[in-house]
């Protein structure tokens, strides 16, 4: 496990309920010092693991601020593994405002950053990083299968199956290294060996098997994506923008990062789409029109589903260049033309948007649906694991040393071993700890 940092010896504290006002504000302290902290403003220690009516003063003037409810958490088996108190006060502003500056004005006592919590129980043992990870996604999920997800990643499953897999490559290890030392004997040398590479290739099926499924897993986090594509005026925008529209489907339509793209997410069912317009990009006069064709190009690279929009009254087909991509032609402004195709949608008059909708649905069932499986969820975990592969691939090249297959088998465990953080992870960190709130 890695050192824990020396600025974890502050006693910290935030506000880990949503922004006031609210009917109820909750305020987190994890810490040394925090049954003093209790003690200092509600005047005793209430017992532990109940939560207790308490009034709360400022200990410096001695004047109640609110009365609420106070909770102490002795650790080690706290959420964050030290002493954790939290106080339920009235979620208004000013409370809040007075109850954290009456905290932080007692010694050792500071405002949390983002993630620090979670970052304690991360360093105490508590959690380890996939699961931090899936607490990260659960407080994000914005549908339900990716709130299943979360829970199953931020309950440790992941965690459980990496532990399974290096305790299976320790003991293939622990045979390789037996082949070594019994050289001299080449009967008991080749059958340890043979044994250390059955167990390899048993896990290298495993491994392989939970990538197959972690482009779903991936996929159910982020959303299945979408891209409109069509030549302009084909009624992208308008698409788009009827999708948005549609109450039931919408949870937020919001400009992109680029100032060409435009998402709106979905919850189609319990499963999340991102489907973006590339309206932006119209005439390629300019350099910011190349750049946003450029921008466009590379979304529709990596959809899982690309819309060429034709529309009806100038109907065009996909350029060639497009042929690769997951794509479906949809004929739109079909109430200019008598004619017919199995994909024509009117943003004027709705015809066939529910049945594009229908079908979008169904793709991104399909695609996601092996995701509330997968247990390799972020890009990291894929990463790491086929770190792991190559290594496992490399032991069960025919006529490899005992020593190799020893030392490749070391490799792909401190590669799983990545996945949890247990090795090597300190580059990550930061990052991962930071996508929280403060207060969590
Ligand atoms: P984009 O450039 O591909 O984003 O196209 P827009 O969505 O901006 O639409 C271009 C023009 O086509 C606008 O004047 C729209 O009002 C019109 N349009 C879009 N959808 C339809 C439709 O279903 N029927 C008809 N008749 N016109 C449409």
């Amino acid at each position: 496990m890695i050192d824990r940092p020396e600025a974890q010896i502050d006693t910290i504290v935030a506000l880990a309920s949503g922004r006031p006002p609210a009917a109820i504000a909750v305020i987190r302290l994890s810490g040394s010092r925090a049954a003093e902290t209790v003690r200092a403003l509600c005047g005793r220690l209430p017992p532990p693991r109940r939560a207790s009516l308490a009034r709360f003063r400022d200990p410096r003037s001695s004047e109640v601020i609110d009365e609420g409810l106070a909770l102490y958490l002795p650790g080690p088996g706290s959420p964050t593994g030290e002493d954790v108190a939290e106080f339920h006060v009235h979620g208004g502003r000013a409370v809040v405002a007075a109850m954290l500056d009456a905290l932080t004005a007692l010694p050792g006592v500071r405002l949390a950053e983002s993630g620090e919590f979670t970052r304690r129980a991360f360093f105490a043992g508590r959690m380890d990083l996939a699961a931090v990870e899936g607490l990260a996604d659960l407080v994000a999920a914005d549908t339900d299968a990716q709130r299943r997800q979360a829970l199953a990643q931020a309950s440790g499953v992941l965690g459980a199956r990496v532990a399974l897999w290096r305790s299976q490559i320790l003991e293939a290890r622990a045979l390789a290294e037996a082949s070594l030392d019994f050289a001299d004997e080449d009967d008991v040398a080749a059958d340890a060996l043979e044994q250390a590479r059955a167990g390899a290739a048993a896990l290298r099926e495993e491994i392989a098997a939970a990538l197959d499924k972690s482009r779903g897993g991936e996929r159910l986090r982020e959303g299945f994506r979408v891209v409109v594509l069509g030549p302009p005026n084909a009624g992208k925008s308008s698409l788009v923008n009827a999708l948005a529209r549609r109450e039931v489907a919408i949870v937020t339509a919001e400009a992109g990062t680029t100032r060409d793209l435009i998402e709106v997410h979905l919850d189609l069912g319990g499963f999340p789409a991102i489907v973006t317009d590339t309206a932006g990009l119209r005439e390629a006069a300019g350099l910011v029109e190349a750049e946003g064709i450029r921008r466009a190009r590379a979304r529709a690279e990596d959809a899982d589903l690309v819309l060429w929009l034709s529309p009806a009254d100038a109907p065009t087909p996909p350029p060639a260049d497009l042929s690769e991509a997951p794509l479906q032609v949809v004929w739109t402004k079909a109430d200019l033309s008598a004619r017919s195709a199995p994909f024509s949608i009117s943003t004027h008059t709705g015809a066939g948007l529910a049945e594009l909708v229908a079908f979008i649905s169904h793709r991104a069932a399909a695609c996601l649906q092996g995701g509330e499986a997968a247990v390799l969820v972020r890009a990291r975990h894929r990463e790491a694991a086929e770190v792991a592969l190559g290594a496992l691939e490399r032991a069960l090249v025919p006529g490899v040393s005992p020593e190799l297959v020893a030392e490749d088998l070391r490799l792909a465990s401190e590669a799983l071993g990545r996945i949890v953080g247990a090795v090597g992870v300190e580059d990550v960190l930061g990052q991962i700890f930071s996508a929280f709130c403060i207060g969590k």
